[in-house]
C-alpha cells in the first residue's frame, strides 16, 4: 500500500488529475519566491487569467463606443447579463429561465422574499439555522419586524444537535413537524459557512414543502462548490454570490435563481425597469410587464464591469464541468481529511461530517488547544505561506477548491501543522 502522507503519493495524485490544467488558468498569489497555498477559495477565490481581458474588453468599448456600447459592445452591454446565464444555469442545475445575474447576496434575499415571504397571522414565522451568517439572520430579522411580526416567536433559529454543531435531517424533520404549520419559509443554506456541512437541498424542499412552507436556500457557500441540482430539487428561489468559490472577483454581481414553475405566475415583487419583458423595456411605457422567469426580479441595468471577470469563470467552470469539479473535490478534501484524521487527530478535531455526501469543499478544524494556541497555529500557517482562514473562537476553515488547488498543497497544510506541533513539544 503507498503511504498517503508522501510527497510521492501526493504529486502522482495531481499528475493523475484530469483536471489539473485548470490552475493554469489562475494567478496564484506569491509567497516569497513562490506562491501562496490557497485555501481561501471558499471567501474571496482567486482571479482566473482571462478577467482582466475580459474587464479590459468592456473598458475599450467604452472609450471606444460611448453609449453605443449598450448595442455595439462585443457582447453588447444590454444584453450583458444573458451571456452569464448559460453559465450560471450549468453550475446550479437549472434551466437558463432559472437564473439571472444581479444586485448582490444580501440584497437579492430581500428581493426574494418581498415574493416567497408572504406571512399571515396564522403562519408568520421564518426558519433559519442558528448560526446563520449574520447577514442572512439581518435579512430574515429585518423581514419578520417589516411585516409587523415578532422575531423573539417569528424567528425560529434550528439548533444544530450533532458533535460540532452539525444539523441532522431528523432534527429539521421534527422542527418541520412541530412547527411547520407557522412557518411562512424555510430559509436554509446550501453548504453551511461556519461548519462546512453540506445539505440535502432536494430533501429540505420537499419536507418545507409537504408542511405548506416556502422554501428558499442561500448558495453562498454552495455555488461552484456542489454539484447543484437546483431545478430537480424544486425549491422556490436561491440567491448566490459569485465571489467566493465562483471567482467571480471581490464584490461581483451575485445570482438568482426562480423555479421554473413561477417564470409566468405574476407574483408580486419590488419592480425595476430591468425586469420589465425585453421587447418592449425600451417603449418606456408606465406599466409593468415582467419578464418571465428570475430576469423578472431584476431592478437596475446592471453594472458591466461587476459582470465582466465573471464571464471569464464561467467558461472555466463549462470548461471543467460540476460532475468532475465535484468529483475532483471529494478526492481533495478527502485527502486532506484523511490526513488530519490520521496525523493530526491530536492536534485538530473536525467539525464537518465525514460523509462526502454531506460536505462540500471545506473543513472546518477546530485547535484543540484553545484559542490562543490556536491563534499561534494560524499565524505559523501564515507565515509559512499557507492560507487558510480564521473563526473565532477556535476554528481554522481549509478549503481546497478543485480548479486551482492540488493533493501536494493539502500534503504542505498537513506537514506545515505537524511541524508547528513538534516544536510545541
Ligand atoms: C458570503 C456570505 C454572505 C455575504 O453577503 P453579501 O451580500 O455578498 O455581502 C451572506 N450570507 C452567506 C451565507 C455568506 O456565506
Amino acid at each position: 500500500m503507498t503511504d498517503i502522507f508522501s510527497e510521492h503519493h501526493a504529486l502522482a495524485q495531481d499528475a493523475a488529475d484530469p483536471l489539473r490544467r485548470f490552475r493554469s488558468e489562475f494567478l496564484i498569489p506569491p509567497h516569497g519566491d513562490g506562491e501562496l497555498t490557497y485555501f481561501v477559495g471558499n471567501s474571496l477565490g482567486l482571479q482566473p487569467r482571462g478577467a482582466a481581458a475580459a474587464v479590459q474588453a468592456a473598458m475599450d468599448d467604452w472609450a471606444r463606443l460611448g453609449v453605443e456600447g449598450h448595442f455595439r459592445g462585443d457582447p453588447p452591454w444590454m444584453h450583458y447579463h444573458e451571456h452569464l446565464r448559460d453559465g450560471l444555469a450549468e453550475v446550479l442545475g437549472a434551466e437558463p429561465i432559472e437564473v439571472t445575474a444581479m444586485n448582490t447576496l444580501s440584497v437579492n434575499l430581500h428581493l426574494l422574499m418581498v415574493s416567497f415571504y408572504r406571512p399571515t397571522p396564522e403562519r408568520p414565522a421564518i426558519l433559519i439555522e442558528a448560526g446563520a451568517f449574520p447577514s442572512d439572520r439581518h435579512v430574515a430579522e429585518s423581514q419578520v419586524l417589516h411585516h409587523g411580526f415578532d422575531p423573539a416567536t417569528d424567528l425560529i433559529e434550528l439548533q444544530g444537535d450533532e458533535p460540532g454543531g452539525t444539523v441532522s435531517m431528523e432534527a429539521i424533520e421534527r422542527c418541520l413537524a412541530e412547527h411547520g404549520h407557522r412557518i411562512a419559509l424555510v430559509l436554509w443554506p446550501g453548504v453551511q459557512y461556519r461548519t462546512g456541512q453540506a445539505f440535502d437541498i432536494a430533501e429540505i424542499t420537499r419536507l418545507a414543502r409537504a408542511r405548506g412552507c416556502a422554501v428558499g436556500f442561500d448558495l453562498a457557500h454552495a455555488a461552484g462548490n456542489l454539484h447543484l441540482q437546483m431545478h430537480d430539487s424544486g425549491a422556490d428561489f436561491a440567491a448566490w454570490c459569485n465571489y467566493k468559490y465562483m471567482n467571480g472577483s471581490p464584490g461581483a454581481v451575485a445570482g438568482a435563481f426562480v423555479h421554473a414553475r413561477h417564470a409566468e405566475a405574476g407574483l408580486p415583487r419590488f419592480a425595476g425597469w430591468w425586469g420589465h419583458d425585453k421587447h418592449t423595456r425600451f417603449q418606456m411605457g408606465p406599466e409593468f410587464v415582467p419578464s418571465p422567469g428570475a430576469d423578472g426580479w431584476q431592478l437596475s441595468n446592471p453594472p458591466i464591469l461587476g459582470m465582466a471577470p465573471l464571464r471569464a469563470s464561467l467558461a472555466l467552470f463549462q470548461a471543467a464541468g460540476m460532475p468532475a469539479l465535484r468529483r475532483k473535490s471529494e478526492q481533495l478534501t478527502g485527502y486532506l481529511h484523511a490526513l488530519v484524521g490520521e496525523h493530526l487527530a491530536d492536534t485538530l478535531e473536525i467539525l464537518t461530517p465525514p460523509d462526502p455526501a454531506r460536505r462540500g469543499a471545506q473543513l472546518s478544524l477546530r485547535v484543540r488547544a484553545g484559542r490562543e494556541a490556536g491563534r499561534a497555529l494560524f499565524e505559523h500557517l501564515s507565515a509559512n505561506g499557507v492560507l487558510g482562514d480564521w473563526r473565532e473562537p477556535d476554528v481554522i476553515r481549509i478549503s481546497p477548491a478543485p480548479l486551482y488547488n492540488r493533493f501536494i498543497d493539502v500534503l504542505r497544510f498537513v506537514t506545515c501543522v505537524q511541524a508547528w506541533r513538534d516544536t510545541r513539544g
